[in-house]
């Protein structure tokens, strides 16, 4: 087994005897072991970062972007190791893993151009001999807690963007993933990052995001992960009135008109469902299908369903790998049997590769499809995370919209239809902060990413993303 290590300031950080163990989902095994590092240590780690801040701030934007665009092409240079180390640590496929790796080198080559756009601006004085200066300045350093679904994007996502303000940052990453996380790190030595500007600490969460969050040197708390953990650490942020950035939970509604293309709808199923086997929070969760349509779109699915491949994610055939754990498939169980509970029809379950009852790894949950769907199940409002669509039939337009609303949470949200009008109607009309319109894969490095209501705060990606790491100063000068 591997013993890994933290990065901070620079320098590599063995942590006591006591480590994180890494398991590969697929099979149980260990496969490395990282720190637990203490209080102390996460505090020392914020001082580096802060020393290292009033250095990287003055830097230029040019210099800034250099260095991004070195890791950028450093990641692309070793994408298939990051891939792997992916799939050993989270499950998905190669290929998806390898997905996921461009879209988050994606990021820091947006980032190491947006870097040299941040400007202020003069705004003219109402007094002849006064003059008004609005620059934007870096906020200082910032806490990336980051998540296992995507464990080295998540990352990325919220990196590039803190260093190309002038930022500097301290990586929690989930401690089911934390190898793709020292993956970075060992990109950014390379890269030449100097010493303090990115850091990774790893750990038990809960003491690790006290620290950080008791720190008045920290900032900004960018997070991504569950909404109850995000709602924590809201209201912990208030003491210091730190800023934060929250990208929660969804439950995205997957609307098909009968005026939609039945294919194209299908696929967006697949890929806006099946994607990370229903392990994203911009994953759909509910689907509303016309009456009209709704027979032909559940054959049209299980004709896809039957030739999708579940296994190990390292053999190149699989098209779908485990859930992350046993609670996850637990969760999974437990909405499908609640629905059928209630009324559900069972349409259709894969067959999954069989597991040991008290196995440890290797939790394959079959791809499904439930129809009949009603809002007393929990399958309708609690986020599922695994491959199972629950399908309701609808008939007009205006009730599928409210029922599209009707939950707490407004991350991300899909239509299908060919009429232009009702598809910019309903999109305009959805309360969530990404929409597919006739588009079942809509993240993008150049474009906002975020949610509505208890969705989050904030969002990530394109020229927004570098907002949240930047003040403004007003300066008023008087001739
Ligand atoms: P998930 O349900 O996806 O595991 P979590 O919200 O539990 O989502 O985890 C997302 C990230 O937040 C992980 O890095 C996790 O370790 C971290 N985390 C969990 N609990 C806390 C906490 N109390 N304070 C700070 N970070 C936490």
């Amino acid at each position: 087994m591997k013993h890994l290590k933290n990065y901070i300031n620079g320098a590599w950080v063995a942590g006591t005897s006591d480590p994180l163990v890494v398991h590969n989902p697929a099979t149980g095994e260990i496969i490395a072991s990282v720190p637990k590092i203490s209080t102390e240590g996460v505090s020392a780690a914020v001082e580096d970062a802060d020393r290292a801040f009033r250095l990287w701030s003055k830097e230029t934007a040019d210099t800034r972007s250099k260095y991004l665009r070195r890791l950028y092409e450093l990641i692309l240079e070793n994408e298939q190791e990051l891939a792997t180390t992916i799939t050993l640590e989270q499950g998905k496929p190669l290929k998806e893993a390898l997905g996921e790796i461009r879209y988050g080198a994606s990021f820091v080559a947006w980032y190491s151009e947006e870097a040299k756009r941040i400007s202020g601006e003069i705004i003219p004085a109402s007094d002849k001999n006064k003059r008004i200066m609005v620059l934007k300045q870096p906020i200082g350093v910032v806490a990336a807690i980051t998540p296992w679904n995507f464990p080295f994007a998540m990352i990325t996502r919220k990196i590039a963007p803190a260093l190309a303000a002038g930022c500097t940052v301290i990586v929690k990453p989930a401690s089911q993933t934390p190898i793709s996380a020292i993956k970075i790190m060992e990109l950014v030595e390379k890269a030449g990052f100097p010493k303090g500007v990115v850091n990774l600490v790893t750990g038990e969460a809960s003491s690790i995001g006290k620290a950080l969050l008791g720190n008045k040197k920290v900032k900004k708390i960018t997070f991504t992960g569950s909404t109850e953990v995000g709602k924590e650490l809201y209201r912990n942020s208030a003491d210091h009135v730190k800023r934060i950035s929250l990208e929660l939970g969804g439950h995205a509604p997957f609307i098909v008109f009968d005026d939609g293309d039945l294919q194209e709808s299908i696929n967006g199923a697949l890929s806006s469902k099946f994607r990370n086997c229903g392990q994203a929070c911009i994953s759909s969760n509910r689907f509303y299908v016309h009456e009209n349509i709704l027979p032909r779109f559940v054959k049209g699915l299980i004709h896809k369903l039957k030739s999708l491949r579940q296994g190990n994610g390292l053999t190149s055939d699989t098209d779908l790998g485990p859930l992350i754990d046993r609670k996850a498939y637990q969760k999974v169980e437990e909405h499908v049997s609640d629905a059928l509970s209630k009324g559900a029809k069972l349409e259709y379950q894969g067959e999954a590769p069989k597991i040991d009852g008290d196995s440890k790894s290797g939790y394959y949950y079959p791809p499904t499809i439930l129809s009949g769907i009603q809002p007393h199940m929990k399958i309708y409002s609690e986020e599922t995370f695994g491959p199972v669509i629950p399908i309701m039939a609808f008939t007009e337009e205006g009730d599928v919209v409210s029922m599209a609303n009707d939950s707490d949470y407004g991350l991300a949200a899909y239509l299908y239809t060919r009429d232009l009008s009702r598809g910019v109607r309903v999109s305009e009309a959805l309360e969530y902060g990404i929409v597919g319109l006739n588009d079942g894969a809509p993240s993008a490095a150049q474009a906002p990413f975020g949610g509505f209501k208890e969705s989050g705060i904030g969002r990530e990606g394109g020229h927004f993303g570098i907002e949240p790491f930047l003040e403004t100063k007003y300066i008023s000068i008087g001739l």
